[in-house]
């Protein structure tokens, strides 16, 4: 038989050595199932070798050539995998490839991202064929604009550029962008306005590494979307400040879920008709070190957005219990108080269990549902208004009383409002400010007042500072107050301190 040659496979073993090599030192670039595959690629090299030893009258060297092409065909995927399908450009993946190298040599950049802001309306009017067609019109206008290794489709809607560091060229480019976008689009001889945010971080000043460049991009551009219309740019180093902050908040939330952290604050409210407090508003507070204290207007939002207010509103409601079940048991002619009221968000009632937990709270401490007061907002019921409705119809069957607060702030939807099954309305301070400030404005909230009561809803002041205001409201037809000018929000010792204080007179 003839003597076989082994060259062809030395070579091919090599050839798989330096593959598995390259395959490991750029594991950050290839995809797990391909990077899966080349790992096996000595063990079948080895299995060759053998077979063809046992079997030296069959030449097997072409496998090695098949292997060849197969690794060709695992870097084409591997490429495929790093670009968007629809247009054609990097991916996100491949920017985090290229930004890791960028860092990885210390060479600064400038990363910019144009969000579509309604792109949602574009694909609900247009539908979802013009929308593909649009984003494909961006991006070769982009590339047009910016040479195409630099750009990425960030995500659906959003489009990343990449510039080496040079900010007066960087500032001229999106100038330009900026200025393309103010003009129409047109696709299939529609016309489209397209309505776009932009927000740019650089390296090293907003972070050194891809993951925290990442972030403090994606929370600009979560900011600039939360901000309708107010600004359209963003490029803002105390954004890491921010961040920084968020993060120690949902820390400090956590913690405070876990080591009894959170404490109740109650605000009396004044019942004009009775002549005393028979109600207060139960509000929320993180325990704290004086040096760093959040207060809720800091911390329920980011609550609210991650959706540990859920839970926080449990605790919440189990503490508003215990302490009204305290009231309830000392008797005490001096204390009023007949209920609290707290504030649910509206993810709450999102809660398939909610109505359940709530009740199971409440019969833990044997409080009756009336004397819980829910206070919801109008945002409540911006997401899924029947489901919502349902939910406190249901609740207000079983004895349960909801409260709208904050009217006269949000959007106010009046049929919405009228058909809302509420007992109280409690006015916003910044609409009574409008109508003590300006006599003008006075008529028309007088009658507002007046159209709220035709209602059969009773009405609460809020955010009262002062005497003349408190007299104003009442003289409205106001039924009840809350302000500075009775009481700040107290601790429940202190606010049945006060509460006893203020018979006493
Ligand atoms: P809110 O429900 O409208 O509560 C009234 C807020 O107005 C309270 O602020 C209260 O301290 C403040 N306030 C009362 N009287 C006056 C006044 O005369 N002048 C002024 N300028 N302000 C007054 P606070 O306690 O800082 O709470 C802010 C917001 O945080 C609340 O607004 C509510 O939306 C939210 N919040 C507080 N506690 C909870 C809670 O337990 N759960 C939920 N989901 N939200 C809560
Ligand atoms: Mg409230
Ligand atoms: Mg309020």
């Amino acid at each position: 038989p003839a003597k076989l040659s082994m060259s062809p496979y030395l070579v091919f073993c090599i050839y798989t050595i330096f593959i598995v090599v390259l395959a490991f030192i750029n594991r950050e670039k290839v995809d797990k199932q391909i990077i899966k595959i080349i790992y096996l690629l000595p063990n079948f090299s080895i299995i060759l070798l053998i077979v063809q030893w046992k079997n030296p009258h069959v030449v097997l060297s072409g496998s090695a050539g098949c292997i060849s092409i197969l690794i060709l065909y695992l870097y084409i995927q591997n490429t495929q995998k790093k670009t968007d399908q629809l247009t054609g450009l990097f991916n996100r993946e491949m920017l985090c490839d290229t930004l890791n190298k960028k860092i990885i040599q210390d060479k600064p950049f400038s990363l910019v991202v144009f969000s579509v802001r309604n792109f949602k309306s574009i694909n609900e009017r247009m539908g979802l064929n013009y929308g593909d067609k649009l984003l494909v019109c961006i991006s070769e206008y982009l590339e047009s604009e910016i040479t195409y290794s630099k750009i990425y489709r960030y995500s659906g809607d959003e489009f990343g550029i990449l510039f080496d560091e040079n900010d007066l060229k960087v500032k001229t480019k999106l100038d330009a962008i900026s200025e393309r976008f103010r003009v129409d689009w047109k696709i299939e001889e529609t016309h489209c306005s397209v309505n776009t945010i932009c927000a740019r971080i650089d390296y090293p000043n907003f972070g050194s590494e891809v993951k925290s460049l990442m972030s403090a991009m994606d929370y600009s551009i979560a900011k600039l979307k939360t901000k309708t219309g107010e600004k359209n740019y963003i490029y803002d180093q105390t954004i890491c400040k921010e961040m920084r902050r968020k993060h120690e908040i949902i820390e400090r939330l956590k913690d405070a879920m876990e080591n009894d952290g959170i404490e109740m604050h109650y605000q009396p409210i004044y019942n004009h008709k009775v002549g005393g407090f028979t109600q207060a508003e139960a509000l929320m507070r993180l325990k704290q070190n004086k040096i760093n204290p959040i207060y809720p207007d800091e911390f329920i939002p980011i609550a609210e957005e991650t959706g540990i207010i859920v839970n926080l509103t449990y605790i919440m409601l189990e503490q508003v219990c215990k302490d009204l079940r305290k009231i309830l048991d000392v008797k005490d002619e001096k204390i009023r108080i007949e209920s609290f009221s707290v504030n649910f968000p509206y993810v709450q009632f999102l809660q398939p269990d909610m109505v359940h937990k709530v009740i199971d709270i409440l019969d833990r401490h044997q409080i009756p549902p009336d004397s819980i007061k829910i206070e919801i907002t109008e945002r409540t019921l911006v997401e899924d208004e029947n489901t919502v409705k349902r939910v406190m119809t249901q609740m207000q069957k079983k004895g349960f009383i909801f409260e709208l607060d904050d009217f006269g702030v949000d959007y106010s939807n009046i049929s919405m409002f009228m058909t809302l099954p509420i007992d109280v309305v409690k006015i916003d301070r910044s609409l009574i400010i409008t109508a003590v400030d300006k006599i003008s404005n006075r008529g028309f909230f007088e009658n507002l007042i007046k159209g709220i009561k035709t209602l059969g809803k009773n009405i609460v002041a809020e955010g009262i500072e002062d005497q003349d205001v408190l007299d104003y409201v009442l003289n409205c037809g106001c039924d009840s107050i809350q302000g500075y000018v009775l009481s700040k929000p107290l601790p429940f010792d202190e606010c049945l301190k006060y509460l006893i204080e203020y018979e006493k007179v």
